[in-house]
């Protein structure tokens, strides 16, 4: 059966999937195997080898996530992190430049400030919210330019379609990463991204029991990826490739109840006295609403907020609340809370925070499938401890 005509849920299920299953089994077993028969393979990374990517636990997973995202390839690895670094160096070399939005995940934000002059590699940020600034950032040597969907932890969501042209008009591949919003709500290669990345310890897997990655976009691109990955040695377990897939047959669900519930929640913080701002595109007065209606099919489960009284408000508040975890990482199916001054960006300096506008006292939501209820009287009678 062909899948380009199904729809994202039932790809879910079906897409990439070996039927008959192996040996009648309805669910594709761990082929915790680290080597293959030899099979007189005329290439190297045709050897069927753990670290090549090759077992059937990683190549069902690729023709899955290629599918979702409505993409020619993809490819995972050991953690979102090496999909990233791994994917940047597979289309960078020395000498080479890249652009990209200040406003990243702070690991990320690490490799492009603190890595990649180790390699010969220049990068330059970009004021994301003028499109008309970026042709002032670009040098002969640009090759490529990097954004991420919904930003972390801002939930900003760059001008995508200017981001496209501008990469197709200046010969440069454009990068997207892809975590916040899921295949479900954006597919960066229906929009003319060369390649997406994902941390798929988040969303992609949901249950936060895993480390993983993923590249997903242009054949050429993913396969350049993977022969880098391949000696660069970022592969993911077979184990963690049987979780993943477990986990992304239920995404749709998961999102599309998480998008709705982080909407509602972001309603009540918006108009709680307590609260001082709150960053979630689905809210009519964000900047990036009239974005995130016309490219998504939903606004995610993240949001961020500050409340008024800053860091001992964000605090006092963390202690109080009674059902969410207070833990760096989203994407799972609890609710976690974190302020990233203090861990998904803590490795930033403070001034560079200050001047993204990472608030000390921001605090990052990631909405899980707990009932919504639950979670807003529970917001409510921490928010009253906090203005008493
Ligand atoms: N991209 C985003 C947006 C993230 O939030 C993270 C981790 O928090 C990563 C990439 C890195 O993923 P991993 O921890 O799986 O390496």
């Amino acid at each position: 059966m062909k899948h380009d005509d199904l729809s994202l849920a039932t790809k879910l299920i079906h897409a990439g999937e070996i039927r008959p299953g192996v040996l009648g089994a309805v669910s594709l077993p761990i082929f915790q195997s680290a080597t293959y028969e030899y099979a007189q393979a005329a290439h190297y990374h045709d050897i069927k080898y753990i670290r090549l990517n090759n077992t059937p636990n990683h190549t069902v997973l690729h023709a899955k996530l290629a599918a979702l995202e409505n993409a020619e390839a993809a490819l995972v690895a050991a953690s979102g992190m090496a999909a990233i670094t791994t994917g940047i160096l597979s289309v960078l070399t020395s000498g080479d430049r890249i652009l990209a939005q200040e406003s990243l995940y702070g690991g990320t934000h690490d490799f492009f400030t603190k890595h990649l002059a180790g390699f010969g590699i220049g990068y330059d940020f970009l004021d994301i919210e003028d499109p008309a600034s970026w042709q002032g950032r670009l040098r002969p040597t640009t090759k490529a330019i990097y954004v991420e969907t919904i930003s972390n932890p801002l939930m900003q969501v760059p001008d995508l379609e200017a981001v496209v042209k501008f990469a197709r008009a200046h010969g440069l591949v454009s990068m997207i990463d892809n975590t916040f919003a899921t295949p479900v709500n954006f597919r960066p290669a229906e929009h003319g991204f060369d390649l997406s990345f994902h941390s798929a310890t988040k969303y992609l897997n949901g249950h936060s029991d895993i480390v993983g990655g993923a590249v997903i976009g242009r054949a050429d691109l993913v396969e350049k990826a993977l022969l880098k990955l391949d000696t660069l040695g970022g592969s993911m377990d077979p184990h963690a490739c049987f979780l993943l897939h477990r986990g992304l047959k239920t995404l749709a669900l998961r999102v599309q109840f998480q998008n709705g519930s982080a909407s509602r929640i972001a309603r009540f913080l918006a108009g709680h006295p307590a609260v001082a701002k709150i960053n979630y595109p689905g809210l009519e007065n964000n900047p990036g609403f009239a974005r995130a209606s016309r490219l998504f099919d939903g606004f995610g489960g993240m949001l961020s907020f500050e409340l008024k009284g800053g860091v001992e408000a964000a605090e006092r508040f963390m202690k109080a609340v009674a059902l969410p975890i207070i833990a760096p990482s989203l994407g799972g199916v609890e609710t976690l809370m974190t302020r990233p001054a203090t861990t998904s960006h803590l490795g930033m300096s403070p001034e560079d925070r200050k001047r993204i506008g990472i608030a000390d006292g921001l605090i990052r939501l990631s909405v899980g499938i707990e009932a919504t209820e639950d979670l807003i009287r529970d917001f409510e009678r921490a928010a009253r401890g906090v203005r008493s």
